[in-house]
C-alpha cells in the first residue's frame, strides 16, 4: 500500500477516528449534499433496490413468499422455493458461495457493495439523509441549526424530522419482520386485536427503536465500528483492488490556486507543473464524505466507497477546466504503474473456487426434489415366507413433503418386475410442509431372487408423476433363514 507520505500527507490520520474528538467524545459529521453523475446513478439504483426490498415479502410465487427466513420455525423460502432442514447442505453451500463471492468481489472491486447496495448506506444516504437535507438544509445550515439556542424554528424542524424518521423506522421494522415471520403473519398481527399478539407487536416496537437509533443517531458508526465486513476488508484488499482512489501522482503537490496559476491556465497551459499538482486543496472531497475522512490520505477503513468525493472533485475539475478523475475508481497499482495487471493471482484463485462452488450449488439445486423419502427395512423383522416359493420383506418409510401444498402419494416397485408391493399404511396424502411415516410389504418370487441381496428400485409417485427413485435391496431367505 502506498505510504501516505508518498502522497503528500502525514500519518496522523491513522491515530484517531475522524468522528471522535481528542477527549473521546463523538463529533457529529455534517456531510455536504452530494451531486453529480455517480450520486444520480446511486439514487436510481437505490430506488430500484428499495422497491425490491419493500415488495419482496409481498410478492408471491405459487402462493409462497419470494423470500422468507423464518428462523424461529425453521421455514425458509428462497425465490418461492421452500427449504427444509433436510436441505441444510444447500444452505451451507449457499452460505459458503456467498462468503467466497464477497471475498472475491471485495478483492477486485473493494467496497462497492457498501457504497451501492448495502441497506445501511441506502437507507441512511438515500432516504434519511435526503429527508434531513430537505428539512434542515445542507451542511452549513444544519450545523448552525444545531448550534443555535432552542427556538420555535429549531423545535418544529427537529420534531418533524424525528417523527418522519421514527415512522420510516416503523415501516422498515415491519418489512424486516415480514421477511422473518412472513407477510401473512405480519398482517394478522397488525389487524388482530392488540392483546392477541403482544409478543409480535413488542418485536415491531423494539425493531423500530433499533432502526430509529441506527439511522437517526448511530449512523456512520455502524459502518466504522460495528460492521464486520468493514473490519475484515483490510485483509482482502491489495494494491490491485479497484476502489475510490485519489490520484496522488497527478494531484500532488497540492496547493490553493494562485494568481499565477490562473494566468497560466487562461493561456491554455495545464495546471500541473513540476512545482504543483492538480489538487487545489479545496476540501470539497472531504466536506461531502459521510464518514468524514480525507480520501487524499489513501484507502482507509472508514471509506465506504460511496463515490461522493468523486462527484465533488469532478465538479471542481470542471470549474477549473481540468480533466475529471483526480479522484476516481482505480487501483493503487494503476496509479503507480499504469501498465499494471488487473487480475492478480489471488483474484484468479478466488474465481476458480467461486466457479466450482457455483457449479456445485447449481447441481444440488437441480437435483433437489419436492419430496425427501427415507425407506428402511422394518426393524426387528426377518424375511418372511408368504407362500410356497414367495418371500416377503417389510419396510418402513418416511416421506417429507417439501412443498406448501398437500399431495397424494403412492409407492411403487419399479424393478424387478416380478415382485409386488402392498401398502400396509392406509395414509395416501401428505399436507404441505409435513411428513408422513408408514409401512409396506414387498413380496418376491424365489425365481426373481439374486442371492442374499436382490437390488430393487422403488418410485415415489404423486398420481403418475415420479417424484423420487429410491434404490434398495430385497433380502433373500438364505441369510435370515426364512420362516
Ligand atoms: S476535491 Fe479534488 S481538488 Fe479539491 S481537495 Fe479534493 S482532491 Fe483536491
Ligand atoms: S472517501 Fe469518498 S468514497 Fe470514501 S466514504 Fe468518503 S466520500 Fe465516500
Amino acid at each position: 500500500m502506498a505510504d501516505v507520505k508518498e502522497q503528500g500527507g502525514d500519518e496522523s490520520f491513522r491515530d484517531h477516528l475522524y468522528n471522535v474528538a481528542e477527549d473521546g467524545k463523538r463529533l457529529k459529521i455534517y456531510p455536504k449534499k452530494p451531486a453529480g453523475r455517480f450520486y444520480r446513478g446511486r439514487t436510481w439504483f437505490s430506488w430500484l433496490l428499495l422497491v425490491l426490498l419493500f415488495s419482496g415479502p409481498f410478492i408471491k410465487i405459487n402462493g409462497h413468499q419470494l423470500l422468507l427466513l423464518n428462523i424461529l420455525e425453521r421455514k425458509f423460502v428462497l425465490f418461492g422455493i421452500p427449504f427444509w432442514p433436510q436441505d441444510f447442505h444447500l444452505v451451507v453451500l449457499s452460505g459458503l458461495t456467498l462468503i467466497v463471492f464477497i471475498v472475491l468481489f471485495t478483492a477486485i472491486y473493494g467496497r462497492v457493495w457498501c457504497g451501492w447496495a448495502c441497506p445501511q448506506t441506502i437507507f441512511l444516504e438515500m432516504v434519511f439523509r435526503k429527508i434531513e437535507y430537505l428539512i434542515e438544509g445542507d451542511a452549513p445550515r444544519a450545523r448552525s441549526l444545531d448550534r443555535r439556542k432552542t427556538d420555535f424554528n429549531k423545535v418544529w424542524k427537529k420534531a418533524l424530522k424525528h417523527s418522519i424518521f421514527f415512522t420510516l423506522s416503523f415501516l422498515i421494522a415491519n418489512v424486516f419482520l415480514a421477511y422473518i415471520i412472513g407477510s401473512d403473519e405480519l398482517i394478522t398481527i397488525i389487524t388482530d386485536p392488540i392483546d392477541a399478539h403482544i409478543g409480535g407487536l413488542l418485536s415491531i416496537v423494539i425493531f423500530s427503536l433499533v432502526f430509529y437509533g441506527v439511522f437517526a443517531k448511530f449512523r456512520e458508526q455502524a459502518c466504522i465500528i460495528v460492521c464486520p465486513y468493514g473490519r475484515f476488508q483490510s485483509a482482502l484488499v491489495d494494491e490491485n483492488t479497484i476502489a475510490v482512489t485519489y490520484d496522488f501522482k497527478r494531484g500532488e503537490t497540492r496547493g490553493h490556486l494562485t494568481r499565477e496559476d490562473k494566468n497560466r491556465m487562461q493561456e491554455g497551459a495545464p495546471l500541473k507543473t513540476e512545482q504543483r499538482g492538480d489538487c487545489i486543496d479545496c476540501h470539497q472531497c472531504v466536506d461531502v464524505c459521510p464518514t468524514g475522512i480525507d480520501i487524499r490520505n489513501g484507502i482507509q477503513l472508514e471509506c465506504v466507497n460511496c463515490t461522493a468525493c468523486i462527484d465533488a472533485c469532478d465538479d471542481v475539475m470542471d470549474k477549473i477546466n481540468q480533466p475529471r478523475g483526480l479522484v476516481r475508481y482505480a487501483s493503487l497499482n494503476s496509479i503507480k504503474h499504469p501498465n499494471n495487471r488487473l487480475f492478480s493471482k489471488r483474484v484468479v484463485a478466488y474465481s476458480g473456487v467461486l466457479v466450482v462452488l457455483m457449479g456445485l450449488l447449481g447441481y444440488f439445486f437441480s437435483i433437489r426434489g419436492d419430496v425427501e423419502a427415507t425407506i428402511l427395512r422394518q426393524r426387528g423383522t426377518l424375511t418372511t415366507r408368504l407362500e410356497e416359493g414367495v418371500y416377503g420383506n417389510f419396510f418402513q418409510f418416511n416421506i417429507v413433503n417439501k412443498t406448501f401444498d398437500a399431495m397424494e402419494f403412492d409407492i411403487r416397485l419399479l424393478q424387478p418386475s416380478e415382485g409386488s408391493l402392498r401398502m400396509i399404511t392406509e395414509e395416501r396424502s401428505i399436507e404441505g410442509q409435513t411428513r408422513v411415516t408408514g409401512r409396506f410389504l414387498i413380496s418376491m418370487p424365489e425365481t426373481a431372487l439374486k442371492g442374499v441381496q436382490t437390488p430393487m428400485k422403488l418410485g415415489i409417485f404423486s398420481g403418475d408423476k415420479l417424484l423420487e427413485e429410491v434404490k434398495m435391496s430385497f433380502q433373500g431367505p438364505s441369510q435370515s433363514g426364512g420362516r
